[in-house]
């Protein structure tokens, strides 16, 4: 069986952490009441002039900034998982079969949890 080179997945996986924290820092802020969550944000910053169109501006924004951390937030964890996974040895094993997850789908996602024949499973 072939070995899995955990640190170059892991360095892959801290680095997609890395700009995944970043593009969150611009839509939302870190929740200081639970740790990993985050809050979409209204990003305005000019409320005191807002007029009715300003407020339904910045309704969309938040809006669409809740869109955008909820996909963030779901691949941020995706990835924090496959770190754990690196942690504690079961890194590029199939949930499903077991089996040793192809590296060509790791190279892909990293954060992989299913071997290609399990991947819409
Ligand atoms: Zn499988």
């Amino acid at each position: 069986m072939h070995m899995i080179d955990t640190q170059h997945f892991k360095e892959m996986l801290e680095s997609e952490k890395m700009v995944l924290e970043k593009e969150l820092a611009t839509v939302a802020r870190k929740n200081p009441d639970q740790k990993g969550d985050w809050e979409a944000t209204e990003n305005d910053g000019d409320k005191d002039t807002a007029d009715e169109a300003e407020v339904a501006d910045s309704m969309e924004m938040f809006e669409r900034n809740q869109a955008v951390t909820n996909e963030l937030e779901i691949r941020l964890q995706e990835v924090n998982d496959a770190l754990s996974r690196i942690e504690d040895g079961t890194y590029g094993t199939c949930v499903f079969s077991g089996k040793q997850i192809e590296l060509e789908r790791l190279e892909a996602n990293p954060a992989a949890k299913t071997c290609i024949a399990h991947m819409n499973d």
